[in-house]
């Protein structure tokens, strides 16, 4: 026990280009892969970085 220390796990932080419908762009939605603290950030992490399908900075944001 204890051995557990960094509750460290693997987040996908998607970009909202999905949700866009004006933009035909159905080969890819911006991802990034990054992993957090669970215990340090339980709520849903939100980084701005720049897409490449949307070529733009946008807000990432954390999927399941
Ligand atoms: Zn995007």
């Amino acid at each position: 026990m204890g051995k557990n220390k960094g509750s460290r796990i693997i987040i996908t932080l998607e970009c909202e280009c999905k949700n866009s419908k004006d933009i035909k762009r159905t080969n890819g939605i911006g991802r990034y892969t990054s992993s957090k603290n669970k215990r340090n950030t339980p709520s849903r992490l939100e980084i701005k970085k720049f897409c490449k399908y949307c070529n733009q900075h946008v807000t990432f944001k954390e999927i399941k």
